[in-house]
């Protein structure tokens, strides 16, 4: 199985030149599953691939993570082949902030007959989630409030934390056995999110050669950031990954 993840945005919130934060899992060059889908993320995914999303995992509800869902929303609700097609994965505990951020719009469609969840088919997880034989991870990581947001793992493959500050506890467990792990790291900390000396004193050395950061906040930020030794995510790069241990593929 040959996987990659191709980083569509790698951008703070306010970071706009530098894209939304997201990525896509391809399978055998193929666009398996977008992770986040933020205000232009579709702009980029449509650009890439010349196609709509048919999966999406969302990390957590800021709108810079949900932003493009409203637009997916109306792009497969009108497209017999997509309505009703699209499925969102997320952790149970994001539904209700999902709906009030996304979903709770009054006669979605003007005509009327139309839900918002019409377009999609809603996968609410807990632990994880089958996804195209694959099992997928999800646990918490500390952005804001807590379980209000959460990361994805592929077991032997990659790690995608979604915006955190350091989760030590979390990647002792998750990236165990090998994996690249995506981490949000800016330049400086703060109460929301990873900097980089705040991943130099939470993390084993051992693990830093494994780090892809993302979500810092310029093009210069990002120099700094490889400067110090570590290796940086830019938009529209294809990041080859490792094969995923056995025990999370189901075989056809
Ligand atoms: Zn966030």
């Amino acid at each position: 199985m040959n996987l990659s993840l191709r980083f569509l945005g790698v951008g703070a919130a306010q970071a706009v030149e530098l894209g939304s934060s997201g990525a896509v899992l391809e399978r055998d060059g193929e666009p398996l599953l977008l992770i986040d889908c933020g205000p232009e993320t579709l702009t980029t995914y449509e650009k890439v691939y010349g196609a709509l999303p048919r999966a999406v995992y969302v990390t957590h509800t800021h709108m810079d993570h949900v932003g493009g869902l409203e637009r997916l929303f109306y792009r497969a609700y009108f497209d017999p082949a997509l309505r009703g097609k699209v499925r969102l994965y997320t952790h149970a505990a994001l539904v209700t902030h999902l709906q009030s951020r996304v979903a709770d719009y009054p006669d979605v469609v003007a005509e009327g007959g139309a839900n918002f969840w019409d377009g999609y088919q809603l996968v609410p997880c807990s632990r994880g989630f089958w996804h195209e034989r694959l099992w997928f991870d999800v646990f918490p990581t500390r952005h804001h409030m807590p379980m209000t947001s959460f990361a994805l793992a592929l077991r032997g493959s990659f790690v995608w934390t979604g915006d955190t500050r350091p989760i030590p506890e979390m990647l002792a467990g998750y990236a165990a056995h090998g994996e690249t792990v995506a981490h949000d790291c800016g330049l400086a900390g703060n109460p929301s999110h990873t900097g980089v000396d705040d991943l130099e004193r939470e993390y084993p050395a051992a693990l830093r050669p494994r780090f892809v950061l993302y979500h810092y906040g310029s093009e210069a930020d990002g120099a700094a950031l490889a400067a110090r030794g570590y290796r940086i995510a830019r938009g529209g790069e294809r990041l080859a990954l490792a094969s995923p241990n056995p025990d999370v593929v189901l075989e056809a």
